[in-house]
């Protein structure tokens, strides 16, 4: 929850930055309005009345602290080798958007039995991409560091054959305010297992998040991203509301996508994988690279995809 609680309050600050822009602007064209632009700090000596408002001291000191985290988030964007800092995604809605499922990937009687939809996109029209990281065999500390430091957030989906050698480094990704959720036990093509068969994998691993991790996940991603319905009826027997898929994937050198336009749209969810040197000629940090200077220069932030679910 850290990660998202930052970025309310980046994304609110920035709202409020302005006003308070514009107060100090006003406030310095009213005579007996001290700006100071000492952050509030400065006491009046003893007798005296302050020289500032309090609201006016507390909108200053704001905006400083406003100037002071980008200042802080520039340096980071540096030491990690980031031509550009992230961009601040917006607030959450207030009101969470309606998820459907995507059209044809839909099931038989999806509807009328209330399965967990199957989506690539979060319906908004916010320049905002959603990262998501599955699997679980790539566990670099590095990674977890890189990623509080530049306050990047993103969501997790773990198979517990490749988590289980070291549950305690997705505690920290989870302490990080990172969501884990269910990629399944051992990573079947599910759509060949029957349904008791498919249930053992997709419950069996929520049953595994709980008792590590003590949340139960209510996000699912199907290995492959391949289902059929007993994939859903299984998943929303064990507590799974909502089946997110994915729009592009990105690697250390590229990205894949699905759709012909060969570009990312609001509102896409991107994948990629716990992935290190054996697997793709670079390190977790090597992919974030290519995947931040991609999306922030073509002018979207990455925003926490449980805020709009
Ligand atoms: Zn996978």
């Amino acid at each position: 929850m850290q990660l998202v609680r930052q970025n309310e309050k980046s994304g609110r600050r920035q709202t409020s930055y302005r006003v308070a822009a514009a107060a100090l602007a006003a406030c310095a064209l009213a005579s007996g309005c001290a700006a100071g632009g000492d952050g509030g700090s400065a006491q009046p000596a003893p007798g005296q009345q302050p020289l500032q408002a309090p609201p006016a001291r507390a909108l200053d000191a704001y905006a400083g602290k406003l100037k002071a985290e980008r200042a802080r988030l520039v340096a980071a964007a540096k030491r990690w080798d980031l031509a550009k800092p992230p961009l601040t995604a917006p607030e959450p809605p207030a009101r969470k958007p309606h998820i459907a499922p995507r059209k044809g990937f839909e099931v038989d009687d999806q509807r009328e039995l209330g399965l967990p939809p199957v989506f690539t996109t979060i319906p908004t029209k916010q320049k905002i991409v959603f990262l998501t990281i599955d699997d679980g065999a790539e566990k670099d500390p590095e990674f977890l560091r890189m990623m509080s430091d530049l306050k990047i957030p993103y969501t997790a989906f773990l198979s517990d054959y490749l988590a289980k050698d070291d549950y305690g480094y997705f505690k920290k990704m989870q302490r990080a305010g990172v969501s884990l959720n269910n990629h399944t036990l051992h990573h079947p093509y599910l759509p060949g297992l029957s349904y008791e068969g498919q249930k053992r994998e997709i419950c069996g691993m929520q049953d595994v998040i709980e008792k590590r991790y003590g949340k139960r996940p209510t996000l699912f991603r199907p290995p492959y991203g391949n289902y059929n319905q007993a994939t859903l009826k299984a998943a929303k027997s064990c507590g799974v509301k909502y089946a997110p898929i994915w729009n592009a994937e990105v690697f250390v050198d590229r990205l894949d996508y699905r759709e012909w336009d060969r570009n990312i749209h609001p509102g896409d969810i991107i994948l990629t994988h716990f992935r290190g040197r054996e697997d793709w000629k670079g390190t977790m940090p090597d992919m974030i690279r290519t995947f931040m200077k991609y999306v922030t220069d073509k002018g979207y932030a990455v925003a926490r995809l449980e805020d709009y679910l």
